[in-house]
């Protein structure tokens, strides 16, 4: 049985399906707001060691055998 409604993504509270964000109430928006802002930073540096990496292979790259 499925019923028709989703669930705020923040606290699992029942919200109507076409409710955007998926969240219950200002509070839940907020922490979902921040907390995507935090992945969002997370998702930008996470390539950083990568490139720090590349880098340091392109400086040092002509030592290697
Ligand atoms: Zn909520």
């Amino acid at each position: 049985m499925v019923e028709k409604h989703k669930h705020c993504v923040v606290c699992g509270m029942p919200i109507s399906p076409d409710k955007t964000p998926p969240v219950c109430s200002k509070k839940c928006e907020f922490i979902l707001s921040r907390r995507a802002r935090r992945e969002r930073i997370v998702w930008m540096l996470l390539p950083l060691p990568f490139v720090v990496l590349l880098i340091l292979f392109l400086i040092f790259g002509g030592a290697a055998p």
